[in-house]
């Protein structure tokens, strides 16, 4: 993307959550350098008036409709336009003029919104690793005919690519993906057995979204993020590596072929990684806390434990079965997430259910996005049907 002193235009899709919250506070900081122009939420209505009121964006979008008719009513009055339903995320990244699209909705409803946005050429700022997980294939490609960067705003891969500047015709050896590993790291499979939803729940050093907290005490989200990396920097399985450092103060590292390593570290804070891919090529100026090495005196690494927390070797596995087994496996485990949140299924039967899902669903070799829906709901109801 172009340098330039005019305002970057930016959509937040996903406003309410941890992303979404982080990045306007990243906006707040800096209103000579982005405003908004579209903001949109699932349900949380009062919180998306307020974002409104604040940041005067041409258009919010509710998708559940419950609350449409009286937030549009309030927000005309602001000459804000509103719109309701899952449709509504594309056409407002298509119709809008906007400069760089931030993908902060959760799960598979983000892969729909970032076509759109891909194919209207809006450059994606990606905190959405569903949407590559499921259908990176097919992301990347139409990123690359359409000209589109994609800029990864999750920490460790947005620590790769912060690595790679001045390096990107420098072939990659392997990269190694930093893993605080959650709140159980080290807890044995018997431990394990009776961990509480709220357990869970509390990671020693992210505040985050629900979903993905989980995701990070069962290494699934470690997963999802190996499949992000093969995406995102065009290498296979073999040279993706993950290496437990529970301070999470080295975000990631790249080896080159002359053995050399780089890695970006930093207190862990999102907002960084954030206004990082809405900036870039900038770096501009933050407010946040530095990082003190005398404060942190050690740094540990440990192996990451794939066998007992088994969703990460699934996501390896996935990713050799290639086709839609990447798709199939984040959609076991977007229902078998929310099924502990809800205490239906014990922590180990989440792992447990995505590995059946993964063997036995159906597999397409060169999917096209209606195969990557069809696969989505086979293993959404095969997870069902697990749970039952
Ligand atoms: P969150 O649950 O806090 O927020 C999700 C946002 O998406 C909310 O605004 C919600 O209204 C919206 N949303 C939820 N379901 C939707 C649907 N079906 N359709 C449209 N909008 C919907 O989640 P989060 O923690 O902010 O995570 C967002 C994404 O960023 C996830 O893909 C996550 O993996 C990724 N990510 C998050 C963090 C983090 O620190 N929170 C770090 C790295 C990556
Ligand atoms: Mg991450």
């Amino acid at each position: 993307m172009e340098k330039s002193n005019i305002k970057r235009k930016i959509a937040i899709l996903g406003s309410t959550g941890s992303i979404g919250t982080q990045a306007l506070e990243v906006v707040r900081q800096h209103p000579d350098k982005f405003e908004v122009s579209v903001l949109t939420a699932y349900s949380n209505s009062s919180l998306l008036k307020q974002q409104a009121i604040e940041f005067k964006p041409n258009t919010v979008v509710i998708v559940e409709d419950k609350t449409y008719e009286a937030l549009s009513a309030e927000l005309w009055e602001l000459g804000i336009k509103t719109y309701t339903g899952e449709s509504a995320l594309c056409d407002a990244v298509q119709i809008e003029e906007i400069d760089i699209v931030l993908t902060a909705l959760v799960g598979f409803a983000g892969l729909k919104p970032t076509i759109a946005a891909i194919e209207a050429k809006k450059p994606i700022a990606l905190a959405n690793k569903e949407t590559l997980v499921v259908a990176g294939q097919l992301i990347t490609h139409l990123a690359t005919e359409n000209s589109v960067p994609i800029l990864p705003v999750d920490s460790e891969h947005s620590a790769i690519f912060q690595c790679l500047i001045g390096e990107f015709h420098n072939p990659i050896e392997k990269i190694y993906l930093t893993a605080s590993g959650g709140p159980f790291r080290g807890w044995s499979e018997d431990e394990l057995k009776t961990v509480s939803p709220s357990a869970a729940l509390k990671h020693p050093n992210w505040e985050m979204g629900a979903k993905i907290t989980i995701d990070s005490a069962t290494l699934m989200n470690k997963g999802l993020e190996v499949i992000e990396a093969k995406w995102l920097f065009n290498l296979n399985e073999d040279q993706i590596d993950v290496i437990v450092h529970p301070e999470s103060i080295l975000h990631s590292i790249v080896q080159f072929k002359d053995g050399s390593m780089k890695a970006q570290m930093g207190l862990p804070d999102m907002k960084l990684p954030i206004q990082y891919a809405l900036a870039y090529p900038d770096r501009i100026d933050s407010s946040f806390p530095r990082f003190d090495f005398l404060q942190y005196p050690k740094l540990h690494f440990e192996k990451a434990d794939g066998e007992t927390f088994m969703n990460l070797n699934l996501a390896y596995e996935a990713l050799s079965m290639k086709g839609t087994a990447a798709c199939a496996l984040n959609a076991a485990n977007e229902v078998t997430n929310q099924a502990f949140r809800d205490h239906q299924i014990s922590f180990l039967d989440i792992a447990k259910i995505n590995q059946t899902v993964l063997h036995e669903s159906t597999s397409c070799m060169s999917p096209s996005l209606e195969d990557y829906l069809e696969a989505d709901q086979e293993a959404r109801s095969l997870a069902k049907t697990q749970i039952r």
